[in-house]
């Protein structure tokens, strides 16, 4: 049915459109009713405007902590029009009813991303906007409720069509978006509590690092766009973001190309990711298909570590994400646009570099600014059916410091840079991952398999096509370092590693059978490097 709207009250944090909603509700003959600066802001459009102290009774108070509190504005919210006791209360205590509220509230998540005090962070927490939200929205058989100025539109559009009244799929449709923001509203104070920057937080840093992980997780986030579709073509999808992020794929600014689909948000992460390990450091490309590197190489300049990250495998990099670490030129954009890629994600690119992708319209080229902090901390989330697992990031990391020689022969320095350096991209490989690399170019890299073994010859086998396509004499695997993000719970895994030619192996250690996995190595002649840390990523 239809509700028509006699009464309004109007109490807005953000001012946008306010003054034309007035008019349009005022040309229509309907009163409002508005807090201190929305009163203002309205009679300063010229309209006539009645004190929400002057239908409750009670002045405004202690800074505006209680203005709207009250059972003659709950009472008239609340009220089921249709009820008689309810109608003998309303008369009884000279309740008005109230039939449509514009309500957005204090800005608690802007003061907190903003790095505001705590006093402030405090006095942002909204209690009347809020309640009058929920009431409004519990009583949306005959109360409207508006929460965003992005609605104003189409509510004077209803009255418009409908004389002056709401339909009851508007005013559904307002009421479960009021319960969204509310409920929104409420996670990201909670996630401040929880979670909230050291310093502002009432609990103070001991108490955050002692309690990671509440009884109830609070989720702020809003959602950043909706997707053409998600990881097929027959599901749906969005982005959301939380409301205070240090940056990632999603904030980074698009320069030209097709919309990013699903697969490409999910990809081009990995490949920002897998990049972002290289901060500061010399010029560093990443391919990735699927999730997985397919490619990765740091040189002398980008051009030449794009050369060396296509040659690992150029037949996965048709259709890849590539990311690189520095600002993108001309001349590594020209090698790139040469193949089909995706997207290209840099920090910064050149005008000339943007020049040459101009040309290949389709090509999402992403400019992120910063890359993100490889070592922070928060969360890693995954649905199962029933529930949700949700584990601080895989923020651990390994220096040269921390590696234990096992073998009778210690890496040379370059064996020992080679071991890293696969390492680090073994770590951004689905398991079973297994990465070899050599002079700071990965030579194969096997993914995803359910053995290590299957991983360790299936990135043998791309390294030998490599050779094959470019006319090597030998695969590049030939006297490379090979990292493995688990320990080869068997000798089997190392051995065919030592067959594809490999003399360094970097690993975890820790299997019951690392003795027969070190006798191999040592009669083949490796070194090997344990790092005491594991890296699985399913
Ligand atoms: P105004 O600018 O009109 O003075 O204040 C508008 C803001 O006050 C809105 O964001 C609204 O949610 C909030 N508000 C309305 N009533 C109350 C109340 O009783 N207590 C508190 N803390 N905030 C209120």
């Amino acid at each position: 049915s239809m509700a028509k709207i006699n009464r309004a009250l109007l109490s807005v944090s953000d001012k946008t459109g306010l003054a034309e909603l007035g008019k349009a509700l005022s040309a229509r003959g309907v009163e409002l009713v508005s807090t201190g600066g929305t009163a203002r802001t309205l009679r300063e459009a010229g309209l006539d405007v009645r004190d929400v102290s002057d239908l409750t009774g009670f002045p405004e108070m202690m800074d505006g902590r209680v203005k709207t509190l009250h059972p003659k504005v709950h009472g008239g919210l609340l009220a089921l029009r249709d009820n008689d006791k309810h109608r003998a209360a309303m008369a009884a205590h000279d309740i008005g009813a109230i039939d449509l509220v514009v309500v957005n509230l204090y800005p608690f998540e802007a003061t907190v991303a903003k790095g505001a005090d705590r006093a402030e962070i405090i006095e942002n927490i909204d209690i009347g906007g809020p309640s009058m939200v929920r009431s409004a929205a519990k009583n949306h058989g005959s109360v409207t409720i508006l929460t965003d100025p992005a609605d104003y539109g189409a509510l004077v559009e209803e009255m418009e069509a409908n004389d002056g009244a709401t339909s009851d799929a508007f005013r559904i449709r307002m009421a479960g978006k009021a319960y969204a923001r509310t409920a929104a509203y409420d996670a990201a104070i909670a996630s401040w509590f929880a979670f909230g920057d050291a310093f502002t937080n009432p609990l103070g840093p001991e108490a955050l690092q002692a309690t990671p992980f509440p009884a109830t997780m609070p989720l702020a986030f809003h959602r950043a766009d909706t997707l053409r579709y998600g990881e097929n073509p027959h599901q749906q999808a969005a982005i959301y973001v939380p409301q205070v992020t240090s940056g990632g794929v999603p904030q980074a600014r698009q320069l030209q190309g097709k919309a990013l689909s699903y697969n490409n948000l999910n990809d081009a992460d990995a490949a920002l990711e897998l990049v972002a390990e290289f901060t500061g450091q010399a010029p560093a490309v990443v391919i990735v298909k699927h999730a997985n590197p397919c490619g990765v190489a740091q040189g002398g300049s980008l051009l030449e570590a794009w050369e060396a990250a296509l040659q690992c495998d150029s037949v996965s990099a048709f259709g890849g994400i590539v990311a690189v670490n520095t600002e993108l030129d001309a001349a590594t954009a020209e090698a790139i646009a040469e193949i089909f890629t995706e997207v290209v994600i840099a920090p910064k690119v050149s005008e000339a570099a943007r020049e040459v992708f101009a040309k290949k319209k389709n090509l999402r080229l992403l400019e992120c600014g910063t890359l993100p902090d490889p070592r922070r901390g928060g969360f890693a989330m995954k649905t199962i059916a029933g529930g949700m697992l949700i584990q601080s990031r895989d923020d651990g990391a390994v220096s040269a410091e921390d590696l234990r020689v096992v073998t009778k022969r210690a890496p040379s320095e370059q064996e020992l840079k080679d071991c890293l350096f696969a390492w680090t991209v073994a770590r951004h490989v689905k398991s079973n991952a297994i990465v070899y690399a050599r002079d700071g170019a990965t030579a194969g890299i096997g993914a995803g398999q359910m053995n290590r073994r299957d991983s360790a010859r299936i990135a043998a086998i791309k390294a030998r096509e490599a050779a094959e396509t470019y006319g090597w004499e030998e695969p590049r695997t030939k006297g490379s370092a090979v990292a493995s993000d688990a320990f080869f719970p068997f000798a089997d895994g190392l051995l065919a590693a030592a067959e594809a030619g490999a003399s360094a192996v970097i690993q975890p250690g820790g299997s019951i059978r690392d003795e027969e996995v070190i006798a191999a190595a040592d009669e083949g002649g490796l070194a090997m490097v344990f790092t005491g840390m594991r890296h699985f990523r399913h």
